[in-house]
């Protein structure tokens, strides 16, 4: 009797405080108890009404973050992560109360080829900066994900260390999505990290296409972990991403392979000193150390404290910051426009013959962007 008891409850749409107005109760199914074959034993716990995570009203989102309640933030990262309407809604009226609270923490962002040792080195400068008191943050942009659903970073056996330290939080990409919608629930992410005491926070990226822009846009230091004889091509050299980096970092300088990364250093050191630093007034060096032994690990993070306090010194801390919020706003609303053009139903009908006239030679694309235009106007 008591067992059957056990395995009957009310349904969810029942009001808790109804009392005994609502006679209804569900019974355990085939998936929870068993499928009533003989010689089965219970295997899982009968999914119950109090197992059902209770919503959370705006205000008990925000003081769970603010009190540093893990279970909290990781809640109202989900509901940042969330594509449903009514979760956006409740996660901007959560991040509006909470932003005077952000902002107060250093951004950095770390990208390199898979295997340079990123998870490595985010393990060892994290457990460090653990120790010495700061609060860090781990967050990841991994554009694979949005494209084929595998994921080159969030793999769940990395840093484990640093994922069992009480003064640590690691975050694995939001998952789905264009890189647009992985970039707002990123930067969001951060905001909410930085309200619960963040004060690091160290955003990984993998060094292909788009997302080491995307991240640079987000962060305010940004380091290029390298690593010697990977091939120049494959990790960045093309000019551009060394343009966004504040600092080389060559990864791996231990054993046999040491006085090899000293030597590509120099190299670096002399590549930049023809390019222009990615930070005014910052000028863009090359390092090594090794992530494994840990050997250099916090000569980096003095580079990234010196950084702090030149750029916050100079204004450009600041300035940085001001500049990325205003292309943020500029982003999404070119964002929000394209989408309300490419799903507008006059032009999702019409624009397949367009474009075949456009092929054709019939028409000019200049001519075709107008007419395109015109239709979504209304005209
Ligand atoms: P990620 O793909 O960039 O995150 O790279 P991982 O951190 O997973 O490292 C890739 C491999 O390189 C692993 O086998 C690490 O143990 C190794 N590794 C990382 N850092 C170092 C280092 O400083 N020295 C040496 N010798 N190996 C390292």
């Amino acid at each position: 009797m008591s067992n059957e008891k056990k395995d009957r409850w009310k349904p969810e749409w029942i009001p808790p405080d109804a009392g005994d107005a609502f006679t209804t109760e569900v019974m355990g199914g085939i998936r929870s108890v068993h499928d009533g074959m003989p010689n089965q034993e219970k295997t899982e716990t009968p999914f119950n009404s109090r197992s059902i995570r209770r919503q959370l009203s705006v205000d008990e989102y925000v003081q769970g973050v603010l009190n540093e309640n893990r279970v909290i933030l990781s809640r109202a990262i989900t509901l940042i992560e969330s594509n449903l309407p009514a979760h956006m809604e409740l996660a901007q009226e959560i991040l509006k109360k909470l932003l005077p609270h952000t902002g107060k923490s250093i951004r950095v962002g770390i990208t390199g080829v898979p295997g340079a040792g990123k998870s490595t080195f985010i393990e060892n400068l994290g457990c460090q900066l653990c120790d010495k008191g700061h609060k860090v943050a781990v967050l990841a942009v991994d554009p694979s994900s949005t494209v084929t659903k595998g994921s080159i970073l969030g793999d769940k056996t990395r840093m484990e260390q640093l994922s069992r330290n009480p003064r640590a939080y690691i975050r694995p990409s939001p998952s789905s999505g264009t890189l647009g919608g992985v970039t707002r629930k990123s930067r969001e992410t951060i905001l909410l990290c930085e309200a619960a005491g963040y004060d690091v926070l160290l955003i990984e990226t993998v060094g292909v296409g788009q997302s080491e822009v995307t991240v640079r846009s987000m962060v305010d230091f940004f380091l290029l972990l390298m690593i010697t004889g990977a091939g120049d091509e494959l990790q960045g050299m093309k000019k551009g991403v060394i343009e966004l980096a504040d600092a080389i970092v060559i990864n791996k300088a231990d054993g046999d392979n040491k006085q090899k990364a000293l030597m590509a250093k120099v190299d670096y050191d002399r590549i930049l000193h023809f390019l222009r630093p990615a930070t005014e007034g910052w000028v863009t060096k090359g390092h090594t150390c090794s992530a494994s032994t840990g050997e250099g690990v916090d000569d980096v993070w003095r580079m990234v404290e010196k950084f702090h306090q030149i750029t916050a010194a100079s204004g450009i801390f600041e300035r940085r910051r001001r500049t990325q919020m205003l292309s943020w706003v500029q982003s999404m609303v070119q964002e929000y426009l394209q989408a309300l053009f490419i799903n507008h139903p006059d032009v999702i009908q019409k624009k397949p013959q367009i474009e075949q006239d456009v092929i054709n030679g019939r028409i000019s694309a200049t001519m075709a962007v107008k007419n395109l235009i015109e239709i979504f106007e209304g005209h």
